[in-house]
């Protein structure tokens, strides 16, 4: 397929892009790994007049130790995510995510900020960085916003994203004392994208009660990435165990509102796969903590 003539651009910061938006406004589309756009553009899904690529622009490009917290800027590559040593040592969920994110080829080009952008349920990094409390940072003309990404997404494929914003990094809190985490991730092949996905984050306080948990369901069980707060709240401040993942796995499922429509897997099939692969990731994430983490 044949995409339509644009004009590519390549600004070298983060203001000459944000001007570049901002100058032809609908017309322009942002590029990083393009592994998503290029598909739509070849689909006829969008056809953008010019093209922002934002692969010049080193300030988007690290990964940092911030102390409690790790700084990824957004055109970092899921690879790059991968293979860091301070991710794997200090959020090994992101790392376990992004190691069963797509094919290695995707992984090489693919950019954690498009993952992010793209807005798409079946993402695999946005439930991981849910469950580490991420938040995500959005520059724009003479602005600069903080939200949780959480509070990012908008609906399929839909952000809070603004015409001219872009997405400069993502902060994580680095995983600390007796904490584990699980990823787990249901493909019709592993290099697919997810039936359903879902991260876990277990704090285990000296007594051996759940002190903190977290989890995140994504692979289009809803419109957007599910917390499932209420299971949360039934694992934290009590002695936990399988039959308690069971029933947390239970209740993060009424949240599910599937498409009827879906082709991966039927409604049915999703809520029933939600239920093992969030008791699993509870069960992993809790044993990891026993571990110490
Ligand atoms: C064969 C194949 C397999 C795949 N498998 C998986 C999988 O297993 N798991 C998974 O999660 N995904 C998968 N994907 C989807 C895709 O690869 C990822 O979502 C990828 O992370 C997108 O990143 P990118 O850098 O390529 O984004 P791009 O395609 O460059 O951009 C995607 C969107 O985000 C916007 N954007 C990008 N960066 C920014 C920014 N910094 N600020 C504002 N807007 C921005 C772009 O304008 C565009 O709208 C797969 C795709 C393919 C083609």
């Amino acid at each position: 397929m044949l995409v339509d003539e644009f004009e590519y651009l390549e600004p070298e910061t983060i203001s000459e892009a944000i001007d570049l938006l901002s100058k032809f406004g609908p017309d322009a589309k942002l590029i990083a790994g393009g592994t998503d756009l290029l598909l739509d553009m070849k689909m006829g899904k969008v056809k953008p007049k010019f093209l922002i690529s934002l692969d010049k622009i080193s300030d988007l490009r690290f990964i940092a130790d911030g102390g409690e917290t790790l700084r990824i800027g957004a055109m970092t590559t899921i690879a790059e995510i991968e293979k860091s040593k301070l991710i794997k040592d200090r959020c090994p969920l992101l790392s376990e995510a992004a190691q069963v994110m797509g094919s290695v080829q995707i992984r090489n080009m693919a950019t954690i900020g498009g993952n992010i952008c793209n807005a798409l349920p079946s993402a695999d990094l946005p439930p991981a960085l849910v469950a580490l409390d991420a938040t995500v940072k959005v520059v724009g003309k003479n602005c600069e916003k903080t939200m949780p990404l959480e509070e990012f997404f908008a609906g399929v494929r839909k952000t809070k994203l603004e015409q001219s914003e872009i997405l400069k990094e993502v902060q994580v809190r680095a995983t600390q004392g007796r904490t584990g985490t699980s990823f787990l991730k249901l493909g019709k092949t592993h290099v697919d994208l997810a039936i359903v996905n879902a991260a876990a984050r277990i704090t285990l306080a000296k007594s051996g009660e759940c002190k903190e948990a977290r989890i995140a369901i994504g692979g289009g069980v809803a419109p957007t990435l599910i917390r499932a707060r209420e299971s949360e709240e039934m694992l934290e401040g009590r002695m936990i165990d399988e039959n308690l993942f069971a029933k947390a796995a239970e209740k993060a499922c009424e949240k599910l509102s599937p498409r009827e429509t879906s082709f991966r897997a039927s409604p049915w099939y999703k809520a029933e796969a939600t239920k093992a692969i969030v008791k699993r990731a509870l069960a992993k994430a809790f044993e990891r903590a026993r571990a110490g983490g």
